[in-house]
C-alpha cells in the first residue's frame, strides 16, 4: 500500500510497535484525564477543531510563532479564512462568551490540535491536548487549583522525573516598564544574539529569554519577578504559598515565558526531566486575564492548563498495561466462548476469545499474545472452567470467576 500517515502525524492502532501508537496507553491516559478533571469540577467542553483565523490572530497573539508560522490556514468554499485550532484556549473562551457566560465557569477539553512544525520525536503536526479553563476567576487560589490538577494527573499516570516550573509574567501595570528595561538590555547585546532573537526584540522581547541559542549571553538579564507591581507580587506569593501547603514542589524559573502572547501573571510548565531537553515539556499553562477582551468580549480573567498527551505517552515509554483481563480458550467451540465471554463482560471484566474456531494450541498462543493476566480454559458451558493466573490453576463455575478475580487479583 502506498499511503502513509501525513508527515508529522501518527496512527493509534492495535498491533503497532511504537508506544505512541499503542491504543491501551491512549485509552488509559484519556480515561484518567476525565476522572481527574471531574474531581476538580470541570465538565466536558467541546468546540470545533476549526475556527475563524481571526480568533487565533487576536486571541493567541500576532507576534507568537504559532500564529506567524505554524497555523494551518485555508479559505473555505464560502471564502472564509479558516484555521485548524493550534491550541485549545481561544476556542473555549469564545464558546464561554457566546454562551453568555456569567460568573465563575469551568470546562475541560480533550482533542487534537494542529501546528505546522518541523516534525521530530515528541513534536507532531497533529497532536493531542487535554486541558482545562477556569474563567471569571481572578484569585490566586484558582491558579493553584489548576496547577494542582495538572500535577495530580501527571503524578497519577506516572510521568517519570516530573518537575513543575513556575514564573510570573506580570500584568499591564508592571510589564510595560519591565519590557522597556529588557529591550534596552537586549539592544545592548544585539550583535551577540541570533537573527530570530534580534527580530523579536521590538515585537516580543520576552520571547528572547526563551531562546536556547542566546541563553549564554543573557545570564544577567533583568527578571520580571524582580519588577512586579505590588498586586502581582502578592498574587505570585499567594500561588507559591498554596502550592507549598498542597505539598506540590516547584522550581521558580525566571526564563519561563511560554510561547503564546496571552499570558499574564502566573505561567507554569510541567517538565518530564527524563525526556530530551528540547521536547521535555509535557504541559503547562497560566493566567490570561486579557484574552477575552482581545477577542471582543467583556473583561474575563481566567487561568488554564494544557497537557500534551503525545509527550506523556513518550515519557511513559512502552506499554505495560494489558488491554484485556481474561482470554478464553474453548475446547468446545467458539459459540461456547462467545456466551461465556458475554457473562464475564457483563460482570465488568475485559474479555477476548477466538471467533474463528482455531485449534486449542492456536488459542493458547493468542492468549499469550493478548497480554491478559488470566487464561480461562473451558470444555463446555455446563462444565466448570479452568482458571490459570500466573503459576496457579483453579477450577470453578463460570459464574464465580469475576467474584474470584475481584477478590484475589
Ligand atoms: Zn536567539
Ligand atoms: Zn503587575
Amino acid at each position: 500500500m502506498s499511503f502513509r500517515p501525513p508527515k508529522g502525524t501518527y496512527d493509534v492502532v492495535a498491533g503497532a510497535s511504537q508506544p505512541i501508537s499503542d491504543p491501551q496507553i491512549w485509552r488509559s491516559l484519556l480515561g484518567e484525564w476525565e476522572v481527574w478533571a471531574e474531581r476538580f469540577g470541570y465538565p466536558l467542553t467541546m468546540t470545533p477543531v476549526f475556527e475563524s483565523t481571526e480568533l487565533f490572530e487576536r486571541g493567541v497573539g500576532g507576534s507568537s510563532e504559532v500564529v506567524t508560522k505554524q497555523m494551518y490556514t485555508f479559505e473555505d468554499k464560502g471564502g472564509r479564512s479558516i484555521t485548524l485550532r493550534p491550541e485549545g484556549t481561544a476556542g473555549v473562551v469564545r464558546a464561554f462568551l457566546n454562551a453568555g457566560g456569567q460568573g465563575a465557569w469551568k470546562g475541560a477539553y480533550s482533542g487534537p490540535m494542529f501546528r505546522y512544525e518541523r516534525p521530530q520525536k515528541g513534536r507532531y503536526r497533529q497532536f493531542w491536548q487535554v486541558g482545562v479553563e477556569y474563567l471569571d476567576a481572578e484569585a490566586p487560589d484558582a491558579d493553584s487549583e489548576v496547577i494542582e490538577l495538572g500535577y495530580r494527573y501527571l503524578t497519577a499516570v506516572g510521568v517519570p522525573g516530573l518537575e513543575l516550573r513556575l514564573n510570573s509574567l506580570g500584568d499591564s501595570e508592571c510589564r510595560p516598564a519591565y519590557l522597556v528595561q529588557l529591550s534596552t538590555y537586549l539592544n545592548d547585546r544585539r550583535e551577540k544574539l541570533c537573527e530570530d532573537s534580534v527580530d523579536l526584540i521590538d515585537v516580543n522581547p520576552l520571547r528572547v529569554l526563551d531562546c536556547k541559542v542566546c541563553e549564554p549571553y543573557l545570564t544577567d538579564a533583568p527578571e520580571m519577578t524582580d519588577n512586579l507591581c505590588d498586586a502581582c507580587r502578592d498574587h505570585f506569593q499567594s500561588v507559591k504559598t498554596s502550592l507549598e501547603a498542597l505539598n506540590i514542589p516547584y522550581v521558580q524559573d525566571p526564563r519561563l515565558v511560554r510561547g503564546l502572547d496571552y499570558y499574564t501573571r502566573t505561567a507554569f510548565e510541567f517538565i518530564g526531566t527524563e525526556l530530551d531537553a528540547a521536547q521535555n515539556a509535557v504541559g503547562g499553562g497560566g493566567r490570561y486575564d486579557g484574552l477575552a477582551e482581545s477577542i471582543g468580549g467583556r473583561r474575563t480573567p481566567g487561568v488554564g492548563l494544557a497537557l500534551g498527551v503525545d509527550r506523556i505517552v513518550i515519557a511513559l515509554g512502552s506499554a505495560e498495561a494489558a488491554s484485556i483481563d481474561v482470554y478464553i480458550v474453548s475446547e468446545s467451540g467458539a459459540g461456547d466462548a462467545l456466551l461465556a465471554a458475554s457473562v464475564l463482560r457483563q460482570d465488568g471484566l475485559r474479555v477476548d476469545f477466538d471467533t474463528e474456531g482455531r485449534s486449542v494450541k492456536a488459542q493458547f498462543r493468542a492468549a499469550t499474545r493478548s497480554g491478559a493476566g488470566t487464561t480461562l480454559v473451558m470444555g463446555g458451558l455446563d462444565k466448570p472452567v479452568d482458571v490459570r493466573t500466573g503459576g496457579s490453576r483453579l477450577t470453578m463455575p463460570l459464574e464465580e470467576v469475576s467474584d474470584w478475580m475481584n477478590a484475589t487479583l
